[in-house]
């Protein structure tokens, strides 16, 4: 296997896959999705084979790392068969991790199936520790089944990061009591502030918006946050929790700029290749591979990787209430 890293022009080498297995989902969260949201028709959506083959593509490009998202990765019908082709590969060292982002409604059922195919990793989004709030936020969600799922994963043994969007006026009050949960559940945590993602029927993202810097300092009033060096080409940056000894990132891209050390790219459900998340430049991945097999696939990949560029430009103010992307974070896979 080929392990030559592709560089991008500004010599980040893309080792981090992110694809979207499916834009459905059994949740609704009202920053993610409109109420009324409507689903792609199937035959746009590539295939379990035709992710898998894209996957091996970037894996041939030097990708070491895959997660898949969604939507709902785990509403996406036999999406085991496809982590268990991806976790052979795991298992073989062309791959280090195949890693999930999930919603966790469906892991008490599938943590196990999850585990056996060679997922280690799971990030679990949850943005409130209070069952009521838990509906209103993921306007269908059930928070003693995502808790059930959770505790599920630990105890087969896969390691759960919980991600928590900060919502103004929403849970910027209860981060700092859901980090000290983490902390006794021996589960590290990721604050994300919200991005400007597709249009919301009747929500302002100036509502929604909380800047990590002032929950930041707010945090640091009933916890010691340690500075460690612990990147992962990400946009996130850690600190470890002093008190607990767990890990609490914050991923601000609003605030802070994160582009320099980005190492990955996405691909929708529908096979579009996004070298950026905030920005709209793409290649048709699906159309090449349709059209013309592997080698179209690898040239329109080589392709698309030129062309990344340099960085996002999310911003959010009263005067830039529009998204800076059409699509849906569900689209492109968060
Ligand atoms: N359904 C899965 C889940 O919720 O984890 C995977 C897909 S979801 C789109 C991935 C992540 O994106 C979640 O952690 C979610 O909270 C986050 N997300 C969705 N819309 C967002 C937005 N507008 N700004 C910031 N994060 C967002
Ligand atoms: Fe579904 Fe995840 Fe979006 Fe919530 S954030 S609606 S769970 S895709």
């Amino acid at each position: 296997m080929n392990t030559k890293p592709l560089l991008d022009p500004y010599g980040r080498a893309i080792s981090y896959l992110r694809v979207s297995v499916t834009d459905r989902c059994d949740f609704r969260c009202v920053y993610c999705m409109a109420e009324n949201m409507t689903f792609l028709p199937k035959s746009e959506l590539l295939s379990l084979e035709e992710i898998e083959l894209l996957c091996r593509r970037f894996m041939a490009f030097g990708t070491r790392k895959i997660r898949l998202t969604g939507g709902e990765p785990l509403v996406r019908r036999n999406i085991i068969a496809l982590i268990q082709n991806l976790g052979a590969e795991v298992e073989k060292g062309n791959l280090d991790e195949i890693t999930i982002t999930t919603n966790g409604s469906q892991l008490a059922n599938m943590a196990e199936a999850l585990y056996g195919a060679g997922v280690r990793r799971v990030n679990v989004s949850l943005d409130t520790l209070n069952a009521d709030k838990f509906r209103t936020i993921t306007r269908r969600g059930d928070l003693a089944q995502v808790l059930n799922g959770i505790r599920t994963a630990q105890k087969v043994g896969l390691a759960v990061k919980i991600n928590a969007v900060a919502l103004k006026n929403f849970n910027e009050d209860e981060l700092g009591d859901m980090l000290a949960w983490c902390g006794d559940a021996a589960l590290d945590m990721t604050i994300i502030e919200v991005m400007p993602m597709g249009e919301l029927d009747g929500v302002y993202r100036h509502d929604q918006y909380l800047p990590l810097s002032e929950l930041r300092t707010r945090l640091s009033q009933r916890f010691t946050l340690q500075e460690i060096d612990y990147r992962t080409g990400g946009p996130a940056r850690y600190v470890r929790i002093a008190e607990t000894g767990r890990k609490l990132g914050f991923i601000t891209p609003m605030t802070h700029n994160f582009c320099e050390s980005c190492n990955r790219v996405r691909v929708t459900c529908t096979g579009m290749l996004y070298m950026c998340l905030g920005q709209d430049d793409h290649a048709n991945l699906r159309d090449a591979l349709r059209g013309g097999g592997a080698e179209a696939l690898d040239a329109a990949i080589c392709d698309a990787i030129a062309r990344k560029p340099k960085g996002h430009d999310f911003i959010i103010d009263r005067t830039h209430d529009k998204p800076a992307t059409a699509r849906h974070m569900s689209v492109t896979g968060g």
